[in-house]
């Protein structure tokens, strides 16, 4: 007999909700456009890696001790770098801010508690929901992806969550939230429940677009998360953070693994983060080719989501798996994610933005050509 008490167990034994799903992750292919995970396009410069390998192999001659559990010096640079009045101690880390998410729904979600978000969203979420025994609710978005607060209020007050999950840009929609939905929805949560701004995007914000951070001070049931993956153009470091009451970190390092971030891993996002300037110096250049990018699809009559982040969603196609299929056939990868017939393009480089357009002016030609 199964644990499920089946006749005839299936093997490996692994939970029933798990029994035949594939692991989460786009396609990683060899192809010489890369745009379909948002990373930012530019490798940290020559001074940076001299830094990082500098405190690396510093760190090194220390890895026959374990690291610092509570991240103290870590902690401490990314309370500098954002500002805001946070402090070290509202401040926590882990591998990833999918890692800091996993955190949260351990910590604050669970059996007989509920997260919810609003769709399209960000694919990950249903997976921590679903990983951690907490109910998953999803609401919708308007036409132009907004939110409507009246119907996020009514669900709200429907199911009670205990963790409320807003990307802010959103991932695939590139939407900003305005900060008074980010107050009304804190309000409306009340202190039975978590309101998770994602900002994993916010540095590539348009001009005016103001961040949670101005928030946490007047309330306390907000979680703002980042991510140095995105901006920071650390990807591979993996190190993504949160800002909170520290009452909300002090629960998240019951959950933790012990010594879940490694010497190398705080070592590396130290010594970035003294060079936060040059890191994030691409960006400018990054928001300026996304706006180029919108305007281009935007001519081309495309439909083309606002975007705050650096990446953009277009469409609609009536088959945009083979939109997506033309693309990489011409070398340009991106991500058949988000609504049905749109596509999501992360922003690169000029060339690499040059090589998407020539590559979508080809598919949509060839398209033209097979339909006479
Ligand atoms: N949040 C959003 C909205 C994202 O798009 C991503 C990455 N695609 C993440 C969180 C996780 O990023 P990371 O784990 O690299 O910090």
């Amino acid at each position: 007999m199964g644990p499920e008490g089946d006749a005839a167990p299936t093997w490996p034994p692994v939970r029933p909700e798990l029994r035949g799903l594939e692991p989460y992750g786009a396609p990683q292919l060899a192809v010489p456009v890369l745009l379909n995970v948002n990373e930012n396009p530019y490798p940290p410069s020559a001074e940076v890696v001299a830094e990082i390998t500098r405190s690396v192999s510093e760190s090194a001659a220390t890895l026959n001790r374990y690291p610092d559990r509570e991240l103290g010096a870590l902690r401490a640079a990314l309370a500098d770098y954002l500002g805001h009045g946070v402090t070290p101690e509202g401040v926590w880390a882990a591998n990833g801010s999918n890692e800091v998410m996993l955190h949260l729904l351990q910590a604050f979600g669970g059996p007989g508690r509920v997260a919810l978000s609003f769709a399209p969203t960000y694919s990950m979420y249903p997976e921590y929901a679903r990983n951690t025994h907490t109910a998953w609710v999803v609401g919708r978005r308007e036409q132009d992806f907004s939110l409507d607060l009246d119907h996020a209020r009514e669900l709200v007050a429907e199911c009670r969550p205990s963790v409320l999950l807003v990307p802010s840009p959103n991932n695939p929609t590139g939407t900003a939230l305005p900060l008074v939905t980010v107050e009304a929805l804190c309000e409306a949560v009340g202190d039975t429940g978590l309101v998770v701004v994602d900002e994993a995007y916010a540095e590539f914000r348009r001009a005016g677009t103001p961040s949670a951070l101005e928030l946490l001070p007047a309330h306390r049931n907000l979680v703002v998360t980042r991510t140095m993956s995105k901006a920071f153009a650390l990807a591979g470091a993996r190190l993504g953070y949160l800002a909170a009451d520290p009452a909300v970190c002090r629960a998240l390092r019951v959950v933790r693994l012990p010594y879940h971030l490694s010497t190398v891993t705080q070592a590396v996002a130290v010594a970035a983060l003294r060079h936060a300037g040059d890191l994030l110096g691409q960006v400018d250049a990054l928001r300026a080719e996304r706006d180029g990018l919108v305007g281009w699809l935007r001519a081309e009559g495309y439909a083309v989501a606002d975007s705050d982040a650096n990446f953009v969603l277009f469409g609609c196609f009536p088959d945009r798996d083979a939109v997506w299929q033309g693309l990489l056939d011409e070398g340009v990868l991106v991500r058949a994610t988000g609504p049905e017939g749109w596509l999501r393009v992360s922003v690169g480089t000029p060339e690499e933005m040059a090589a998407f357009r020539r590559a979508l002016t080809q598919v949509r030609s060839a398209m033209r050509e097979a339909d006479r």
